[in-house]
């Protein structure tokens, strides 16, 4: 039986997890997969019952999982805490313990909410990229690291380190996706001043050669952050380190328009975490009106790269878009001339279009 693990979280988290745990009761009823669930509670909600973000029973659950699901996590009852018990620090441990190496996060138009996006119409319609960003390595946890006096006052220190393995394992998986899709890789390095990126470059290019198929460009960083927005539509999958790929992807996301409407996954082989990519919204929460779609996007993801099911996948993803395209929205992305829906309402919408 596929086992998911749930981590619904704080704020927010709870309210858009439960109709992504809608979706997929449906879908495991029509299709008779038979998943089970098991409640792993993570971050200021984990805080509150155990005293810590990432309780080991949780940390377990999630790791003998065939997946986990994570609404969101944080608010400003956690914000005093100590910074090795605030609720972030517990999906940080999540993602390290699973050793979950890949972020994939697409960034797809949704031709409805064309209008949403803050670029031109002709500029970002039809666009459809992932950015697949190294997720356990990099500056982010390069040594030496810190911040020490010198030569009278101080100096602050980073690493940025990749190995030949960290390397091949990402480039695998973008090259794996990039053949399920439009074939087209582009990596992004800054291999002209920076040698660990030019070792970046060097086994990426050799990697290539498993995957003639696929097209393999590489382009500098800064290059690239003009490129995403002078034509995105240019890209189909973008392979980065940890660093570049954290600014890049919160970058491809805002070109479709609202944070609501993004899923992503953390990958290690098809094990996988999936959340939204957004926050707990604290100013939302218990509302009612948070857009649900990026998690029940993330159940998608969790259909395509866990159980190796596109075409349940698209049968969710064309239940959001038969939904936008009749002109419902939540508060988020609601524009003069939609029908405005609540959390739970859109739903049952998605639900509707499913049966
Ligand atoms: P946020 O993403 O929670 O909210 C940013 C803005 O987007 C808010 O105005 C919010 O109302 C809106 N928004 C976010 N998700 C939405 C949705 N589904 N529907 C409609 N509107 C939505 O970011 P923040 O305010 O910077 O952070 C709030 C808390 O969340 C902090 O404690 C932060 O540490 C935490 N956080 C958690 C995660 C995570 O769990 N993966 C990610 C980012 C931030």
């Amino acid at each position: 039986m596929p086992l998911i693990a749930l981590c619904a979280g704080d704020g927010i988290g709870p309210e858009v997890a439960a109709q992504a745990v809608r979706v997929l009761d449906l879908i495991d009823a029509k299709h008779k997969i038979g998943f089970e669930y098991v409640e792993a509670p993570v971050g200021g909600c984990a805080y509150d019952l155990y005293g810590t973000p990432l309780p080991a029973e949780s940390l377990e659950k999630a790791k003998k999982a065939d997946a986990v699901f994570l609404g969101a996590v944080g608010g400003p009852k956690w914000e005093k805490l100590d910074y090795s018990v605030r609720p972030e620090r517990g999906l940080l441990g999540l993602r390290s313990e699973m050793d979950l190496y890949a972020n994939i996060r697409p960034a797809k138009m949704f031709a409805p909410l064309v209008d949403a996006s803050t670029l031109k119409r002709e500029v970002v319609e039809g666009i459809d990229l992932v950015v697949i960003r190294e997720l356990t390595g990099d500056v982010y946890f390069g040594k030496p690291r810190g911040v020490e006096k010198y030569e009278g006052g101080k100096r602050g220190v980073n690493t940025m380190v990749y190995t030949t393995p960290e390397i091949e394992r990402i480039a695998h998986v973008a090259f794996e996706i990039a053949r399920k899709r439009r074939k087209k890789v582009c990596s992004v390095d800054k291999a002209n001043v920076l040698e660990c990126t030019e070792l970046w470059r060097e086994v990426v290019t050799e990697i290539h050669k498993e995957y003639q198929d696929v097209e393999l460009s590489h382009m500098y960083v800064d290059n690239a952050a003009m490129q995403l927005i002078r034509n995105p539509k240019q890209f189909d999958v973008m392979l980065t380190g940890n660093i570049f790929g954290d600014i890049l992807s919160d970058e491809a996301s805002m070109l479709t328009g609202s944070i609501g409407m993004l899923p992503s996954a953390s990958l290690n082989g098809k094990k996988g975490m999936y959340e939204p990519i957004h926050g707990s919204a604290p100013d939302i929460a218990g509302k009612g009106i948070a857009n649900p779609i990026a998690s029940i996007l993330s159940m998608a993801m969790m259909m395509e790269y866990t159980f190796d099911n596109g075409p349940v996948a698209r049968e969710i993803e064309n239940a959001v878009a038969a939904v936008l395209e009749k002109g419902f929205r939540t508060a988020d992305i609601y524009s003069a001339g939609t029908s405005k829906v609540s959390t739970t309402e859109m739903g049952d919408l998605i639900l509707k279009e499913l049966k």
